[in-house]
């Protein structure tokens, strides 16, 4: 059993299972509505999920034929759904317990240029053929820019261009990030705080402050609650969610950081240098 919650708390859950199966799930339209390299979802059947909370800031958005996604219209975070088989995914982005690990990464074929998928976990294209679950037509994949670097949320409402080089990108995996984006970890660009232009849809973002955080905000779509850039004014720059770029930023995130308060249910497997919190002093 493990309880979760979305990052302003509005709404909460619990699960009375273990799950069945497990999936680190690389797809675009996951990358765009978590704005991270990758979702994560646990499974389980009807009747193993219950709220503990109003499901009153609840909002759904249709983003295949298979499914109606969920996220909490306060603060953006992608909270649990169920699909038409009446099964529950549930993200454990924000769970603090101990917990399996997953069985596959899927959808890999839709991995982004700026993340390398690596450690033995096996890989599917799309939904390992044991679930069942059909494929889904995809996003394409961010290839090189031919101007500036875009970006889009996943209905489309929101467009933006980066008008600068990034300076450079984070893996962060501190609790407010893993609440907030409802996935291991959350991996960030960061240019000027000019650096980000809205081309459309700048009336459908939404912001959500954390109270009594200095500056920790999530900005989404109103729509289908995909995370977007955020000027961070007081602190010189805005930091753009890299899973929602259409184009290669042709930069990777360079480190992990606040590892101490890592998801218990994730391994990080590639090189980069690990900081228990912040980044190290420049
Ligand atoms: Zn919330
Ligand atoms: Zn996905
Ligand atoms: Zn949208």
């Amino acid at each position: 059993m493990s309880k979760g919650s979305c990052l302003c708390g509005s709404v909460t859950w619990e699960t009375l299972a273990e799950p069945y199966a497990m999936y680190n799930c690389h797809c675009r339209m996951c990358q765009k509505v978590h704005g991270a390299a990758f979702g994560t979802y646990c499974f389980f059947r009807g009747g193993e999920v219950r709220w503990t909370s109003s499901t009153d800031t609840i909002v759904h958005y249709r983003s295949s034929d298979v499914l109606v996604r969920s996220s909490c219209d306060v603060c953006g975070s992608v909270v649990p759904y169920a699909n038409a088989a009446g099964d529950h995914w549930v993200t454990p982005g924000g769970c603090h317990e101990e917990m399996r690990k997953p069985d596959y990464n899927i959808f890999v074929r839709d991995n982004s240029p700026w993340h390398t998928i690596n450690g033995d976990m096996p890989r599917c294209d799309a939904y390992p053929e044991e679930s069942g679950i059909p494929s889904v037509e995809g996003v394409p994949v961010p290839g090189k820019a031919k101007g500036n670097v875009r970006g889009s949320c996943l209905c489309g409402a929101v467009t933006y261009q980066v008008t600068e080089p990034f300076k450079v990108a984070h893996n962060c995996h501190c609790s407010r990030c893993r609440h907030g984006r409802a996935a291991a970890h959350a991996s960030n660009g960061f240019v000027s705080c000019d650096g980000v232009e809205f081309l459309s849809g700048g009336d459908m973002l939404k912001t959500y402050k954390v109270p009594g955080a200095r500056s920790f905000s999530q900005v989404f779509c109103k729509v289908c609650s995909s995370l977007m850039p955020h000027r961070v004014s007081e602190r010189g720059f805005t930091l753009i969610p890299l899973g929602g770029l259409d184009d290669d930023p042709e930069i990777k995130p360079v480190d992990h950081l606040f590892v101490a308060s890592k998801a218990s249910w994730h391994d990080i497997t590639d090189d980069l240098p690990q900081y228990p919190e912040g980044p190290p002093p420049a």
